[in-house]
């Protein structure tokens, strides 16, 4: 109980109103009066929810706290439910007071439970254990209001990861993010609203760039890179969109970007759950066939070398997103001539300047 006291009195300055239920909440619960809708001030949304009676206090549905911290249900068995986002992982069992916040464990005052189908919380959860638990560099952004047209770019590679090594020291990774910000700043001119899923030279897992894109609920998911092969001669840009790689080359240039998973925390961020399979021809992968082409078509005309076409292979991150997504092969680091035009930087900006065209062709055509 002096625990409680505790942590309301810390919260006094900053949550009047969990206070104010603290003190009111016997008296609700055992007067039967009208019970109170509750707002949950999380750090994505501020939510209504109507509170329940039950085990002698109040309770809320789980799915309320989950939507005001922006947190969706991946993995559940009937009993134990995990919500995540890309930097918080709520672990709730129903009939259990432990609960679970990025892998540490605290106890609540009375379990989880179902009412009525619904699985619910003591409102101690929402009001005063997530509030004085969650780090201020756990909150992710507000997401965007969904009328924007919202555009996840995604610049292959970073920190330990250099992706492809060119002669000289020209790393993959340095020139993906040059050519991701400079079609942002276009793509934003334009109106559009564009998240990169790395804004500097750090390491991001391959799970995290895709659920990312998933919480930001983007319209188009575009990653960035640039090729290395054993020949020396091969050369030219190419994009991708997922499905069973369409000829060996594909699967290899696939095997080599997804090698990332080989560095990632195995069990650190859990696993993603897979969308829906869907067919081509249809849905999102005739949307991202739509929008590999559109992209294709602008960057070979910029960029004077071969047109090595739209093809399919199984990418990770392509996987693993919820929208049309696409991966963008911008040129060949083991070719001399595709290496010297990559460390132009007027080059990169041409590059940059064909993707952000292609997506606009794409977004124009009504692919949204
Ligand atoms: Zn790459």
């Amino acid at each position: 109980m002096s625990r409680r006291k505790n942590i309301l009195r810390k919260l006094l300055a900053s949550r009047p109103e969990a206070v104010l239920l603290g003190c009111l909440l016997p008296v609700l619960v055992s007067s039967g009066l009208n019970l109170p809708s509750i707002v949950i001030r999380g750090p994505v949304a501020r939510i209504s929810a109507r509170s329940i009676r039950h085990r002698d206090t109040l309770y809320i549905p789980a799915a309320a706290v989950a939507r005001a911290y922006g947190l969706v249900l991946e993995e559940e068995d009937g009993r134990t439910f995990l919500f995540g986002s890309d930097r918080l992982r709520l672990r709730l069992e129903a009939g259990s007071r432990e609960v679970g916040l990025n892998g540490e464990t605290f106890t609540l005052e009375q379990p989880v439970d179902w009412r009525e189908g619904t699985l619910i919380v003591p409102i101690y959860l929402a009001l005063v254990h997530l509030p004085a638990r969650v780090p201020a560099d756990r909150i992710p952004p507000e997401p965007p209001p969904s009328d924007e047209v919202r555009i996840m770019l995604d610049p292959g590679h970073g920190g330990a990861d250099p992706g492809a090594v060119g002669e000289g020291n020209l790393l993959e990774k340095d020139i993906v993010l040059e050519i991701a910000r400079t079609a942002r700043d276009l793509l934003e001119a334009e109106g559009y609203r564009v998240f990169l899923t790395r804004e500097d030279d750090r390491f991001v897992s391959l799970r995290n760039r895709a659920r990312t894109a998933n919480r930001l609920r983007a319209d188009l998911f575009v990653s960035i890179h640039a090729n290395a092969a054993g020949n020396r001669q091969a050369r030219g840009t190419e994009t991708f969109y997922y499905a069973p790689a369409t000829d060996p080359w594909a699967r290899a240039v696939a095997l080599l970007e997804n090698a990332p998973l080989g560095m990632e925390d195995p069990g650190g961020a859990g696993e993603l759950p897979l969308p829906p399979e869907d067919n081509a021809g249809d849905g999102r992968r005739g949307e991202s066939i739509r929008a590999a082409a559109a992209v294709q078509r602008r960057l070979s005309a910029a960029a004077r070398s071969p047109d090595r076409g739209i093809k399919a292979a199984e990418f990770y991150v392509l996987r693993h997103t919820r929208m049309p997504s696409i991966l963008v092969e911008t040129g060949f680091l083991s070719n001399s001539q595709e290496r010297a035009r990559l460390a132009d930087r007027g080059y990169r900006e041409a590059v940059a300047e064909a993707i952000a065209r292609g997506i606009r062709d794409y977004l124009e055509e009504g692919g949204r």
